[in-house]
């Protein structure tokens, strides 16, 4: 007979199938399952692991027909409430996988029930009486070894040091822990993330900073808002070198005087060690409190370790990229988000979030504050201020009026007049290298990423040379005398001669990072110059190293992507070339414009941050651009406002929220054919549900192809983001897609065409 009465909970499994079943709690784990508790539970004739989500819930079929949780696999909760109620609604509004979530939010050691990471340590938990001992020893001679054993010890030994001496078995220790003798605690490997290497060899001025009066006043607003305890959003609005750490700082600080926790984000660890360190060394200041760093690059134990550290409270600020937003913290009370424009926040693949909004909403469920801050803001946030949503507060100077560089745009249509040629690096910015680098000040030089691209085009009759998989041209690296493709990593030798009309005026056209470095060394020989792209991120030391000899001088010259341009603070760079500002403008991509000109800002940004004043030269075909103006006067009220009427008249975001639906297969006429089927279905339910939402599409996509698989989308603007998506998943019930086509939605995705 089964008893009713039982707790009852709701799982979330993690067995590949997004749905929702109920258990009945036994007695023995009474009262011992609380929400967000990772537990074991049946399904059929096996088992799976299962996070509950809510305790005390009416079950859908009669109780007596519910099965039992069979054990509860984690000492703690491995989600906070928070959490839970976050996944809710990013399933509703992303429309993404609830088990993508979690795989993003609890590490995997967690995850597979394994705390294989900590090593099992065993001590003496109670000393035996004369006749106990003696009971012991007649009545398990076993027992009775290993307690003498862990007796002449004074310190806890492993578990598995015991066991390989004694030759004894888990089993024995088991009885004698099961009795108290023996106490088993889970100690930690010492390798714990928050002495993590990215902030060390970083240099951090532990000098007393005085706020200046914006720095103070936008302090004391932030602070007026965590006493308050309400959810409030500040956006930071602050000119490069303003200053704005130093508020991040004043705020965490406040924080966690109050008893909360905080969450920091940046676009990437790795590229912003500078803010972890300025982080490390205020909090060392004081002492107690601990950070924990995340990033990509982390091991499994050292992720278990930091996450431990935040899901204990023993640490209660954590440091890191978007996933971070995922730390098990309790009681947050501010999440600051560092360059909030950044499209790094967005994620790419399952579970596509992003990485700000998803900070704004946890920090509305935590009553907590979120604090944006940037010099060149989101348009996104830009408009949340203007309707009133966030507040704004300004920071107009650079700190020590120190002044903004002087940007300089170099018309490069003329340049390629005079030389009759292509050309990299324009007289006068080879004529600014050489002048600073007399005067021993430092360089940098950014090629925008997107830009690297220097494939191989024939004169004689137009070819270019593309991937055979992907529609896109392939890129020449001088290495290894190879064409790669950047979206596969195909690769091919260079040829010689055109492929299709034999001729051999076939050339490399455009500029790469390997090809600006080779032209500056001929500009100044005697210069050290290092390269820093993507080849040298994957290395995290590598990494680190550059920047640590190009503070201390022993470089002269950088040469990088614009992922060079976040964040960076070096007091000795007084020339900052942007080589080539084009190709950012020619992507199609509605925000082609905003990318820009955040761009030409952030990279002028690393220019005279120190006490000498510095340059900025831009190079560009198309000097009369709009965000390349705007960009010159590093004018953000005039290119927002502007860049806001044609966003205003095509009812684009931030007016509307763009979802973008990306249905891709080996057939195109397939592919084409279902998305067309699809786009009828979509329409007829917007209509009949009478539903705000404009249906654009199919198309192909701009990049029609990749590793063979052809590419359409659709898109779907509308502000009703979650009932289109509820409605999006109803259709899909009984829409059937062909097996080899796939399709995934992307909620205000950050790259499009
Ligand atoms: P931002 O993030 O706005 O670009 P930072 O926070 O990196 O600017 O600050 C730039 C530099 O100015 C840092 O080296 C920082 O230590 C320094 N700084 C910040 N505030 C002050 C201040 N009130 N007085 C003097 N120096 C400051
Ligand atoms: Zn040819
Ligand atoms: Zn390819």
């Amino acid at each position: 007979m089964v008893k009713t009465g039982n707790q009852i909970v709701g799982v979330w499994p993690l067995a590949g199938f997004d749905k929702i079943l109920h258990y009945r709690v036994p007695e023995h784990l009474a009262g011992k399952i609380p929400a967000g508790a990772l537990v074991k539970v049946p399904v059929g004739h096996r088992f799976t692991l299962a996070v509950v989500y809510r305790v005390d819930v009416k079950a859908d079929v009669p109780e007596s027909r519910l099965k039992s949780i069979v054990e509860a696999i984690y000492p703690m909760p491995v989600l906070t409430p928070d959490m839970v109620n976050l996944i809710n609604w990013m399933v509703s509004y992303y429309g993404c996988k609830r088990e993508s979530i979690i795989e993003a939010m609890i590490p995997s050691a967690v995850r597979l029930g394994k705390s294989a990471l900590m090593e099992k340590t065993l001590s003496v938990a109670k000393k035996l009486k004369k006749e106990e001992l003696a009971q012991l020893e007649k009545r398990a001679p076993a027992q009775y070894k290993v307690y003498q054993f862990l007796l002449q010890e004074r310190n806890p030994l492993k578990k598995g040091v015991v066991i390989g001496q004694l030759k004894t078995s888990a089993a024995v220790i088991k009885s004698l822990v099961e009795k108290g003798i023996i106490a088993e605690e889970a100690e930690r490997a010492e390798r714990v993330a928050y002495d993590d290497e990215f902030s060390k060899g970083e240099h951090v001025s532990s000098q007393a900073i005085t706020l200046n009066e914006e720095q103070r006043s936008a302090v004391e607003s932030v602070n007026k808002s965590l006493d308050e305890a309400a959810f409030v959003v500040h956006l930071l609005q602050g000119v490069t070198g303003s200053g704005k750490t130093e508020v991040y700082l004043n705020a965490l600080q406040k924080a966690l005087d109050m008893g909360g926790s905080v969450i920091f984000l940046v676009p990437e660890v790795a590229l912003t060690p500078q803010t972890v360190g300025r982080l490390r060394s205020k909090l060392l200041e004081q002492g107690t409190n601990k950070v924990v760093v995340w990033h990509s690059l982390l091991s499994d134990g050292e992720r278990l370790d930091g996450w431990l550290a935040l899901a204990r409270g023993e640490a209660r600020v954590v440091v890191g990229a978007r996933s971070a937003i995922f730390a098990p913290l309790q009681n947050v009370k501010l999440i600051i988000v560092d360059e909030e424009h950044e499209p790094a926040y967005k994620q790419d693949e399952q579970p596509r979030y992003h990485g700000r909004d998803v900070a704004v909403y946890r920090a509305m469920l935590n009553k907590a504050v979120c604090l944006l801050g940037s010099a060149t803001p989101s348009l996104e946030s830009h408009l949340n201020v203007t309707n009133g949503k966030y507040l704004v507060n300004h920071l107009t100077k650079r700190v020590d009026d120190r002044k903004l560089p002087l940007i300089h745009v170099v018309d490069m249509r003329r340049e390629i007049m005079k030389r009759r040629g292509l050309l990299t690096i324009s007289d006068f910015l080879a004529e600014k290298i050489r002048e600073r680098h007399e005067k021993r000040e430092q360089i940098i030089l950014f090629i925008n990423r997107r830009g690297y691209s220097k494939s191989m085009i024939c004169q004689e009759c137009g070819y270019v040379a593309e991937c055979r998989h992907c529609s896109v041209a392939m890129t020449y690296h001088r290495t290894d005398d190879c064409l790669h493709c950047h979206m596969c990593g195909a690769e091919k030798k260079a040829p010689y001669h055109c492929p299709e009309c034999k001729s051999d005026a076939i050339r490399r056209r455009g500029i790469g990072t390997q090809k600006v470095e080779e032209v500056v060394q001929q500009i100044v020989p005697s210069a050290r110059i290092v390269r820093m792209d993507a080849d040298a991120m994957r290395k995290k030391n590598l990494f680190r190293e550059i920047l640590g000899d190009f503070r201390t001088g022993k470089i002269d010259i950088l040469v990088g992507t614009q992922m060079l341009a976040k964040g960076l603070d070096f007091p000795n760079v007084t020339l900052v070339g942007l080589v080539d500002a084009d190709i950012s403008l020619h992507t199609p991509d509605f925000r082609a414009n905003e990318r820009t000109f955040q761009l030409m800002v952030q990279v002028a940004g690393r220019s005279g941050r120190g006490d000498l004043s510095g340059e900025v030269v831009v190079q560009t075909f198309t000097p009369h651009a709009m965000p390349i103006q705007f960009g010159r006067q590093a004018d953000v009220v005039g290119f927002s406002e502007e860049e806001m009427s044609i966003r205003r008249e095509f009812r684009y975001p931030p007016y509307r929220h763009l979802v973008q639906h990306l249905i891709r297969g080996p057939n195109p006429d397939k592919v084409s054919f279902l998305a067309e089927q699809w786009a009828k279905k979509v329409t007829a339910a917007i209509a009949e549900q009478s539903l705000d939402v404009e249906l654009r599409g199919p198309v192909p996509c701009a990049i029609e192809k990749i590793k063979d698989s052809y590419r359409f989308q659709i898109w779907y603007f509308t502000n009703q983001v979650t009932r289109l998506v509820a409605l999006l998943s109803e259709l899909q019930k009984d829409f059937i897609w062909s097996d080899d086509v796939t399709h995934v939605l992307d909620v205000d995705p950050s790259n499009v065409g």
